[in-house]
């Protein structure tokens, strides 16, 4: 589909264990848990496997034998009535257990999507790896990264899946205010403001390292950080030499053109401090679970090392199924479907927008979405947003998320909520907008 620069795909687990890049000690970023992380000895081997020679005799693993599987083949029919065949040989592949970074055909699609996108300006020194949705990843990258009791800055509101996997750790939250424009770098500033860079930059401990953002129609303000931000909190980054989570599973889902979308981080990232994670779930389907990490090659050796004990690799058949899927519809194609995808949201917002006019204005106030699946709504009236919607929205019939979850300190009152629109139809939408406003 793409044309792929690397060839195929890269086991990194033989990788010395700790490697420094020329520019960045990312040792200073590993918790005591990932540093002590080996390589699996039988995985690396089952890696071999990968364009083996036909003469290689594989007793290494504990490969069960195809043949006893009860599968032949697959034929899964597409919407626009085409079928995606997977042939007994392909469908072996499906079966197996695969190479922990992914398979290798996925990889090399996902590898030439991400160069033609973001042209990583480190992508010599980059790695990508296949996940079970970026969830899988992001969990395994803040693992890697955060010990108990360690800072954190995030922007706020905060995905609350992020902060379900980081509250076990009991951070230090920095929360960064996030406006209609996204994360603020002067708050960013005045957050870091009671360090000296040339204190944090080396420091092991005690001091600010990582960074989340989540940039694109954000989960769940809607709403982008505008390209001057991203540089002004790349330049912060980089003083401070912080890691910086680049949480993206809405890039697809942004309204426009692709060639306007924002530069991401991993493409302005020259030090090597950017782990990009990108979604399948919101485009392709959230069942799936194909997300994909992307970053340096010392990071990415961490987060696979996790995954050789954890899940081992993310899900074979629907690695094939992806890959497959992209081979059939080639760049054109994908990016025909990515803006169908588009129109969709698009029109469910404007929808979401019109009801909301119509029966919020002057009850809550909200920011227009830039993309995604979420409208966030302030209700200046209520201190706190809970029982409103705990109770009183529950008894009419209507289930929305109450802003807290998205908070950092969740004990202080919140005025905001989350509502989603991607599954409902304009008719609901207004007869919800009807029933919150009689609330
Ligand atoms: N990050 C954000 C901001 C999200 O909204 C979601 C999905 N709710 C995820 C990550 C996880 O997505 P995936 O299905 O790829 O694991």
């Amino acid at each position: 589909m793409f044309t792929c620069v690397e060839a195929g795909s890269v086991d990194i687990s033989f990788w010395p264990v700790l490697h420094f890049s020329h520019r960045m000690n990312y040792s200073r970023f590993l918790t005591t848990v990932s540093k002590n992380r080996q390589p699996s000895l039988i995985r690396d081997l089952t890696s071999l496997l990968t364009n083996a020679s036909p003469e290689l005799v594989f007793m290494a693993g504990g490969l069960p034998n195809p043949q006893m599987f009860p599968f032949q083949a697959a034929s899964v029919t597409m919407k626009d009535g085409r079928a995606l065949t997977i042939h007994p040989k392909l469908m072996t592949d499906c079966l197996q257990y695969l190479p922990t970074p992914g398979y290798p055909p996925l990889i090399k699609q996902l590898k030439a999507l991400t160069e033609k996108i973001h042209a990583p300006p480190c992508w010599v020194d980059s790695e990508l790896i296949v996940t079970a949705g970026s969830q899988d990843g992001l969990c395994k990258a803040l693992e890697m990264m955060i010990n108990q009791g360690d800072y954190l800055i995030t922007q706020e509101p905060c995905y609350t899946g992020t902060l379900s996997i980081l509250n076990p750790y009991q951070p230090r939250y920095l929360p960064v205010t996030a406006d209609h424009e996204g994360m603020n770098p002067e708050a960013l500033k005045a957050v870091l403001s009671q360090w000296q860079p040339q204190d944090v930059r080396d420091a092991e401990e005690g001091v600010p390292k990582v960074l989340y953002i989540n940039p694109n129609a954000c989960n769940p303000s809607g709403v982008s950080c505008t390209e001057k931000r991203r540089h002004e909190i790349y330049r912060i980054a980089s003083d401070y030499n912080l890691v910086i989570l680049e949480d993206d599973p809405y890039y697809f889902v942004q309204f426009g053109d692709i060639k306007d979308f924002h530069p991401s981080f991993l493409s302005m990232d020259t030090d090597g401090r950017v782990l990009r994670f990108d979604s399948f779930s919101k485009v392709l389907s959230s069942g799936l679970r194909v997300g994909f990490v992307t970053g340096p090659k010392p990071l990415i050796q961490r987060i696979l090392l996790h995954k050789q004990v954890s899940i081992l690799h993310a899900p074979a058949m629907s690695q094939v199924l992806v890959s497959e899927l992209l081979h059939l519809w080639g760049e054109e194609g994908f990016f025909r479907h990515i803006r169908a995808v588009q129109d969709f949201y698009l029109k469910q917002r404007n929808a979401m927008l019109e009801a909301a006019k119509k029966h919020l204005t002057g009850l809550c106030e909200w920011a227009v979405p830039t993309g995604g699946m979420f409208l966030w709504l302030k209700v200046p009236r209520v201190p706190d947003t809970w029982d409103m919607i705990m109770e009183r929205a529950l008894e009419k019939n209507v289930i929305l998320v109450p802003g807290k979850a998205f908070m950092c300190d969740p004990s202080l009152p919140c005025q905001y909520m989350r509502a989603a629109f991607s599954v409902i139809t304009p008719e609901q939408m207004e007869k919800v907008h009807h029933r919150i406003s009689s609330n």
